[in-house]
This record gives C-alpha cells, structure tokens and sequence, in this order.
C-alpha cells in the first residue's frame, strides 16, 4: 500500500533545546512507516500550539532527538497499517491529534484521527481540533459550567481563548475575559466575554487583590465560579484572588512561565478546588476522542462557531511562527503548510 508514497519528505525536526534557531527545516527524513492501529496522514495544514514551544525550549522534554514537533493537522489518510481499527481508508479526509506533526507525513494513532464532516474545510479543522477540544473538556470536565456561571478566562483572544469565549456563551455562562490589547480584548468580545479587563499591574504588590476585586464587583459581588488561566505564572494570585468561595481555579498552560509551587494552605481560606488538567489525560479512548470531536464539528457547523485563522505560514517559515505566538503577536490559531 506504500507503493505510490516518496521515501523522503519535509520536515522540522530538532535535535537539541533553544531558542528558534533550534528549529531546522529538512527535505530528507524518512516517511514513516504505519505499524499495527495507526494510519499514515498527508498533512495538508498543520496546527501550532504552545506546547510545541514547550518543547523546544525544554519546559516539557521531548522524548528523544532528533525530533518533530507538533500535535495535531488535518490532511488525507495516504496509508494504514496492518488491519486498521476504523473506516479510516486512504483517501479519507481526516483531523488528528497526536505528535511529529510539523512534517509532510505522519504516522498517527488511528484512535485519534477522525473523518472531517463535508462542510468544514481542511484548514478550519486542522485550526479547531487540539484548541477547541481543550476548550470543550475544560468546560465539561475541569468545571462543568452551567447556564448563568461568572468565569474568568485569560488570554482570551488567543487560540484556546476564543474557543473558551464562544463554547462559554453557547453554554450561557457569563465571561469575564483578559487580553493585552484593545484590539484583542474587541476580538474576544465579539466571540461572546461579556466584559473585558485589562491583565493587572504585575508584580506589584496589591496588583493581584486590584485585579480581583474589581472581578468581585461584577461578579455579583461574590467573585467567579472558575477561572480558566492559561498563562500561568503572571496570573496565577489574580486567579485565586477573583473566585468566589468552593470556586475551582483551572491553571492549564504556562504562556507566561510556570506556576510555581503552591502551598495547598491556600486554598482553605476560600475551600477552593485547583485543577491542572491536560487534553491529552481527558481524552485517552476512541471513544472520548470521537464524542468531544464530534460535538466540536456540531458547534462548527450548527453553531457556527468560528475558527479564527490567524495566518498560515510556509513550515519553511516556522521560526517566524513560533517568535509571533510567543511574542504574543497573534490571534486565534497559527498553521503552518508543508
Ligand atoms: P495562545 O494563542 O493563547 O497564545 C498565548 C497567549 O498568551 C498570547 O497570545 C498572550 O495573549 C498570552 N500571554 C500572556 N502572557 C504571556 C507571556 N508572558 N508570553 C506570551 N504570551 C502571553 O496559545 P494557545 O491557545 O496555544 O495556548 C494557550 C495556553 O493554553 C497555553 O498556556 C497552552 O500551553 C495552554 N494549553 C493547554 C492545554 C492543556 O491540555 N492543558 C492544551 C492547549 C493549550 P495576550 O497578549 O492577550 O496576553
């Protein structure tokens, strides 16, 4: 089945940790090969996340060098491996998440690739399936928001960010959003936050309890239900600080550095819930994968819900790509195009 497939392709590998300068372009890796329950996808758009800066600079270690950063695309099946577990067949038009995704090809685990619906391009859905599938699960299962719930959500103009604000507003829950610029804050309110803060000041001392307070006051007096803080360490004593009491703080990324350890003492004041949850910790089956993907192409297509494309870049140009996202110069999602 491999005939008609090249020996060599495209690639960004890295083979140690840095800065951007560790990203190197390639032309001559090896196609990989699809063993037993995986299938082989051409990548056609390729997502970029965070994440993928974690592992360059070494925050989160890869697991060998040399090696291909990326989680997730969305392309067609050009092979499969020996008996494939599902309707998976060449051909099929198909979103993944998984690893070694910056590249032409990739060998991925067949229970984590799934068909694209007809009316949703290869370019929305390679920009929704890591990014919104966060959202989702948050929402769901780190705090299961019900209808009228104050949150707050950070960086809410960025990729996680505006799936947070549009999934939060189907679930009738009212958002109270950060983002750097009036710009990005504008953005973030047309996909539903109600209102938008300014980060606070900092450092600071009394900059995080400045924060918060004024989170108090709109939300009812009390503070909010639950934070969703993907930026980690700069927002970290705001989070605590804005939620009402047995509120649950949700700390899932480190755009901002990682939070240091915390004393658990801390959270008695209040009886607060802290969460630390991870995508790929919710979705570990087939069928965990399939239900919330395919609730994410029912909110695309039903709910019209947007997948916000900030550019696509050449992966040639993936340095460019990485300096943008971490020079908090986007928006929504980045892709890249073998
Ligand atoms: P984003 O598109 O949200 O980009 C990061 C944003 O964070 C920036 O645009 C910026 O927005 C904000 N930010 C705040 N402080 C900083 C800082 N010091 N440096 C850089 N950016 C900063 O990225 P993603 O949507 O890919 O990821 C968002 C977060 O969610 C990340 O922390 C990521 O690790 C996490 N994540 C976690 C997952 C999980 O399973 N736990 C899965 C997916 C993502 P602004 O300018 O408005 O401040």
């Amino acid at each position: 089945a491999m005939a008609s497939l090249p020996k060599t392709m495209k690639g960004v590998v890295i083979e140690k940790t840095g800065g951007t300068e560790v990203l190197q372009y390639k032309t001559d890796l090896p196609v990989p090969e699809p063993k037993e329950g995986e299938v082989l996808v051409k990548n056609e758009f390729i997502g970029v996340n965070y994440i993928d800066t974690y592992f360059r600079t070494g925050l989160y270690p890869a697991p060998s060098f040399p090696y291909i950063l990326g989680r997730e695309g969305s392309g067609t099946i050009a092979a499969t491996g020996p008996n494939p577990p599902h309707s998976l067949a060449p051909g099929t038009r198909v979103a993944w998440m998984g690893a070694s995704a910056y590249a032409e090809y990739t060998a991925v685990d067949a229970a984590f690739c799934i068909a694209i619906p007809d009316s949703i391009s290869l370019r929305d859905a390679a920009a929704a399936i890591l990014q919104g599938l966060t959202a989702l699960t948050l929402i769901r299962e780190a705090h299961y928001v019900s209808p009228g719930d104050w949150v707050l959500v950070h960086a809410a103009a960025g990729g996680v960010g505006l799936w947070l604000c549009q999934l939060l507003r189907a679930a009738g829950a009212r958002t109270i959003a950060t983002a750097s610029t009036a710009e990005k804050r504008e953005l973030a309110r047309r996909h539903g936050a109600e209102v938008l803060l300014e980060y606070h000041g900092g450092e600071e001392p009394g900059a995080a309890e400045a924060f918060a307070k004024e989170v108090v006051r709109i939300a009812d007096g009390k503070g909010v239900v639950a934070v969703f803080d993907g930026v980690g360490k700069a927002t970290f004593d705001a989070s605590l600080a804005s939620l009402r009491s047995k509120g649950t703080m949700v700390s899932f990324g480190n755009a901002s550095g990682p939070v240091p350890p915390v004393a658990i003492a801390r959270l008695s004041p209040k009886n607060l819930r802290l969460m630390r949850p991870t995508l790929f910790s919710y979705l570990t089956t087939r069928e965990e994968f399939e239900k919330y993907a395919n609730e994410l192409w029912d909110f695309m297509t039903k709910g019209k819900m947007d997948a916000n494309v900030h550019d696509t870049y050449p992966l040639q140009d993936v340095a460019r790509a990485h300096q943008d996202l971490e020079g908090r110069k986007t928006t929504g999602k980045l892709l890249l195009q073998p």
